[in-house]
């Protein structure tokens, strides 16, 4: 088992406070502020976007725009909200004009990533569209020959189930990849009720615990 959840947040914290002053790659430049993620910072179940957009750049937050309305009633329809989950993007600064991620700056960014699969220790590991599956399997096989199968990988020292799905901006552009990705998301609350594969046994110290107190410097990013 993983330390205790308290810890692992105030980390995080720690973490969103480097990521905001973050100059690694010249998204810096144009940015209104960055985008580290927000949700349940113990949650078993993690979403990976792409970068935030022109609505997420100027909220602070991912996933507010169109696309995250269409993954909230995703979520929704699974009996689940925004505060079950933690969701992230592979990069945390808008690309100017929303064009592609480029693979220097997923580099630059992809330590904050990994070291956020490490704090929350989610179980399924959602990856919406291309570059988050790319990024996350180490394969290039693209998202439509992926989507709907979940992946037994180790991340963060820990075994994960990946589960690619198509990005919830696609679904908006094409009726059928949103049924598709209704299809995908009902397959969600099964995987996440599977035993992970090799995991420990749950340590009775960690389980079920003192409530985890909420840091104050955290903008309501991360709940418990
Ligand atoms: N698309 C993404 O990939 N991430 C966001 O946060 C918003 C839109």
């Amino acid at each position: 088992m993983g330390r205790p959840a308290a810890e692992r947040r105030e980390d995080l914290v720690a973490l969103y406070k480097e990521a905001r002053a973050c100059t690694r790659c010249p998204l810096h430049e144009s940015r209104t502020q960055v985008v580290f993620g927000a949700g349940n910072a113990d949650a078993d179940l993690m979403f990976v976007g792409e970068a935030p957009g022109a609505t997420e750049d100027e909220q602070g937050i991912p996933f507010v725009g169109r696309a995250g309305q269409l993954l909230n009633e995703l979520l929704a329809e699974q009996g689940m909200a925004r505060d079950d989950v933690f969701i992230a993007n592979v990069l945390k600064s808008r690309p100017p004009g929303n064009r592609d991620p480029q693979p220097d700056e997923i580099e630059a960014c992809r330590p904050y990533l990994e070291r956020q699969v490490e704090l929350i220790e989610p179980r399924v590991i959602c990856t919406l569209g291309n570059f988050a599956t790319k990024l996350l399997t180490g394969s290039p096989t693209g998202i439509t020959r992926v989507h709907g199968v979940p992946q037994e990988r180790e991340l963060g020292a820990r075994t994960v189930q990946l589960f690619p799905i198509f990005h919830p901006a696609a679904g908006l552009r094409t009726p059928a990849v949103k049924e598709q990705l209704r299809e995908d998301f009902a397959k969600l609350p099964a995987l996440l009720a599977e035993p992970v594969p090799q995991e420990p046994a749950p340590d009775a110290g960690d389980a079920g615990g003192e409530p985890v107190a909420r840091p104050q410097d955290q903008l309501g990013l991360f709940g418990q």
